[in-house]
């Protein structure tokens, strides 16, 4: 009988407790003191503080990445009758929130090698949505596995036609586009800090990025029910969007060690790319652009992802897919109109993607326990 190898974490949460040390448990035990657990000084701060990491000029906390997305559209009064373009290739909250509210998501296609929203199919996006006598009103890009869209031709497109941008960098805060912090692209950006991105809370959590300060008055009134002037007076709807305050006390001390987990993040992508590229398609990130690595995403030839991540899991290699299938192939979503000519990319894509382990803390030798799974795997 074999021995099976330790079995390795796709993300490792625990390494990074050890890093943090007491830090947390000293922040959280904070907040238990002067127990304001909604809207406390800690909201405050990080919103300061990761306003002063972005460069943007206003930052409001909120409960997750979904929220943050919807609560911009809601600011805006996107509601039936408008379409919102965004890749189909991504995960389901982008859609999600644009049909919440009872406009139509119209999918584009995405860029085979950055797998982020392509040019040409957001263009053929926005006449399907004229055609069906829909008002266009938004584009959502997505930076998707932590890698930026390319925002200046999104924002050429979104100025020709009158769209604003609200940029989808759930995976991807911390990441830069010409030597730009995402964050400072468009009418807003919106983030998520669920614990398995790069950077992550203890629970839910997210935020958005503006430079408006009319815009960040507006969401700081949806992400308290609308709430006014005079607070019983609510001006339109909203939610009950806030960020808790323990959530921010733990944010503050990981975003103090985010510098250091992205240039950790991009050492791993590196060997990945060293040691995998002769063998397999590795991701590339555009050379305007650094990636977070959300996800160090591989393709493997249609009709063969089944055996090698089987393969791979019996070495005690986890894998994820991300996606098995693109929006406009789900079944709440599939009624949805998309660019013309199909989402080719997409569903190709979605056919091929795996993701290998990938985090701040996986050691060289793990590592290589990986690569040499892939190599092998690949080598049949
Ligand atoms: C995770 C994610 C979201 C949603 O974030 P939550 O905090 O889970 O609500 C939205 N868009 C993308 C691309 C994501 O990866």
């Amino acid at each position: 009988m074999s021995m099976t190898p330790p079995a390795i974490p796709f993300i490792d949460l625990m390494g990074q407790r050890k890093v943090l040390g007491s830090r947390i448990d000293t922040a959280v035990s904070r907040v238990l003191a002067h127990c304001q657990f909604i809207n406390g000084p800690e909201v405050t701060q990080l919103e300061a503080d990761l306003a002063a990491f972005t460069g943007a000029k206003h930052v409001v906390a909120c409960a997750s990445g979904t929220d943050a997305l919807l609560m911009v559209l809601l600011a805006k009064g996107i509601g039936p009758g408008d379409a919102v373009i965004c890749p189909s290739f991504t995960f389901c909250a982008t859609g999600e929130v644009v049909a919440l509210l009872g406009a139509t998501p119209v999918f584009a296609d995405v860029d085979a090698v950055t797998f982020n929203i392509d040019i040409a199919s957001l263009k053929s996006a926005i006449a399907v949505a004229r055609g069906r006598g829909l008002n266009p009103r938004a584009i959502i890009p997505v930076d998707l596995f932590g890698q930026p869209a390319d925002h200046d031709a999104i924002a050429e497109v979104a100025r020709t036609e009158g769209l604003f941008v609200l940029d989808d960098a759930a995976q991807a805060f911390g990441a830069t586009y010409k030597d730009k912090p995402l964050g400072t692209f468009g009418l807003a950006t919106a983030t998520s800090f669920f614990p398995a991105k790069p950077l992550g809370c203890y629970g839910d959590g997210g935020a958005i990025f503006t430079d408006d300060a009319d815009f960040a008055e507006a969401l700081r009134s949806v992400r308290v029910h609308g709430q006014g002037s005079d607070k019983y007076d609510n001006v339109r709807l909203g939610l009950t969007g806030r960020l808790d305050t323990i959530q921010a006390a733990i944010l503050i001390e990981k975003l103090r060690i985010f510098p250091d987990e992205i240039v950790a993040r991009d050492r791993v992508a590196a060997r990945y790319h060293d040691r995998l590229g002769n063998v397999a398609t590795v991701p590339r990130v555009a050379p305007d652009r650094t990636s977070v690595w959300a996800q160090y995403t591989i393709r493997i030839p249609n009709g063969t992802r089944e055996t090698f991540v089987a393969r791979l899991k019996a070495k005690g290699v986890p894998t994820a897919v991300y996606y098995p299938k693109p929006l406009h192939r789900q079944t709440a979503y599939r009624m949805f109109p998309m660019a013309e000519g199909g989402l080719p990319v997409s569903d190709q894509l979605s056919d091929e993607v795996v993701s290998l382990p990938m985090h701040a803390y996986l050691d060289d030798s793990t590592q290589d326990r990986v690569i040499e799974a892939v190599r092998d795997a690949l080598a049949g």
